[in-house]
């Protein structure tokens, strides 16, 4: 098990080196942003613990340049600031975890040991979720508010790609050559049927309504903001 730390503070910096050492990781230490950056594109580690103010490169920029290049490596974020926003910001980016400083070792190490333990066993995002709407993807389930709803393999394939990208708006040209691997054809209209259908099964009966139309554009699966 292989840890990279990048923190510029060299007490914290050294006291997690060593502490993860005696608990038995492999654990590299940086201080830059651009030095962990570069770390993290040549080693292949297990987890990423990652200071939010460093130098050169913060630590949200380079868990985006990192996800940009593809890399899915778990991160935990350390940070002085505890304010939510922070917080969800880290969540967005595509963090695993994090603890606000001053933090016990001992909550440090349990973090560290389950997201590792999860990042192994290969069972990250398997599920898919959206309000109460869960989408299984191991399985080919989909419930709402934990009914079972059938779906066809076109309809599933559609709401996969919808709940993959949520809040953005999907052209009917994506759509259809995502879902039914086609050319989009103007003047047919099998890519509106099939969203009215699924709207009917995962919407009907249901609030709040998750698939939107964007008028001219096409279509997006968001929360209603209220
Ligand atoms: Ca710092």
């Amino acid at each position: 098990m292989k840890l990279l730390i990048v923190e510029d503070e060299p007490k914290t910096g050294d006291y997690l080196q060593q502490g993860l050492r005696e608990a038995g990781f492999a654990v590299e230490l940086t201080t830059t942003g651009p030095d962990g950056l570069h770390l993290a594109l040549e080693g292949d580690h297990d987890l990423l613990i990652l200071d939010v103010m460093l130098p050169g490169l913060n630590g949200w920029q380079l868990l985006q340049r990192l996800r940009e290049q593809g890399r899915k490596v778990p991160v935990l974020f350390l940070s002085a600031r505890d304010q939510v926003e922070d917080r969800v910001k880290g969540l967005e980016l595509g963090a695993d975890d994090y603890l606000v400083k001053p933090f016990s070792f001992a909550e440090l190490l349990a973090r560290v040991r389950t997201i590792v333990r999860r990042g192994r066993s290969g069972v990250e995002t398997t599920v898919l979720r959206v309000a109460d709407l869960e989408l299984d993807l191991l399985r080919r389930r989909v419930s709402r508010g934990g009914k079972r709803i059938d779906l066809t393999a076109k309809e599933f394939g559609l709401l996969e790609l919808l709940l993959l990208r949520q809040g953005e708006v999907l052209p009917r040209s994506l759509i259809a050559s995502q879902v039914w691997d086609m050319n989009f054809d103007s003047d047919t209209n099998v890519i509106e049927v099939a969203v009215r259908r699924l709207r009917a099964k995962i919407d009907d009966g249901f609030e709040p309504k998750l698939i939107q139309t964007v008028r001219g554009m096409g279509y997006v699966l968001e929360l209603p903001q209220s």
